[in-house]
């Protein structure tokens, strides 16, 4: 069997990556896994059921009784399924979004996590976005991308992302929560937001996503040639 490819894409919030990672696997026929949207899952699941967000047990519990889907239709469109419930729309809430950070701190439920991710991954071709793709779930990743933008320009893309959802926020907030996640996700002591010392730093600020994605598919074509 031919071993299977894995592309890396780690990076902060709104510096392009699932635009970018979706269309990379599109292009080169590969199946797109959204990490983060995994952990917004188990967070939406929690925010429900009002437990405590700290409290590492049941969150562990939580994470390890829940089925978490991902599909890509023809149209492009990812989908994320919880238990069957198709809350592709709901994990994007911002409630969802101000907590998730905290609930992807606990490392019982980053590794149930890891473990799946590093599952999906085992026999299929995978372009994989998240924080610690590169790091932690697949170090032998062929290609490992760390793209960034600066907090304003990824501000301005959230910005336009939610308006298209129907949300109107002032940009100032968007760089603070920006910046603010940020934060806690490079600092925290588990698997923390950082390049894979191997990782290939683009920065998209002044990038189109075509761009991007042309600049790591041609990268992928020549590896797996
Ligand atoms: O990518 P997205 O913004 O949807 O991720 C939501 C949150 O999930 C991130 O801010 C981060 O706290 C967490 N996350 C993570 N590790 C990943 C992917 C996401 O900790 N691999």
């Amino acid at each position: 069997m031919v071993p299977a490819i894995s592309v890396a894409i780690d990076g902060p919030a709104g510096a392009g990556k699932s635009t970018v990672a979706r269309e990379l696997a599109r292009r080169l026929g590969f199946l797109y896994i959204d990490t983060g949207a995994m952990y917004r899952a188990i967070t939406l699941k929690a925010l429900r059921r009002r437990l405590n967000l700290a409290d590492e047990e049941s969150l562990k519990a939580l994470a390890n009784q829940s089925r978490i889907e991902l599909t890509t239709d023809p149209d492009r469109l990812t989908r994320v399924f919880l238990d069957g419930e198709d809350v592709t729309q709901a994990i994007r809430e911002p409630e969802v979004t101000r907590h998730v950070s905290m609930v992807a701190s606990l490392p019982g439920v980053r590794e149930i996590m890891v473990d799946r991710q590093r599952e999906l991954a085992r026999s299929k071709n995978v372009v994989m976005d998240g924080r610690d793709v590169g790091t932690v779930v697949l170090p032998d990743a062929q290609v490992k991308v760390f793209l960034t933008a600066s907090p304003e320009a990824r501000a301005r893309r959230r910005q336009r992302d939610l308006l298209a959802r129907g949300y109107h926020v002032p940009l100032d907030s968007l760089v603070e929560e920006i910046m603010e996640r940020d934060r806690q996700d490079s600092c925290r002591s588990i698997a923390p937001l950082k390049p894979a010392p191997d990782a290939w730093v683009i920065d998209s600020s002044d990038l189109s996503a075509e761009q991007v994605v042309e600049m790591i598919a041609a990268r992928v074509l020549g590896r797996a040639s």
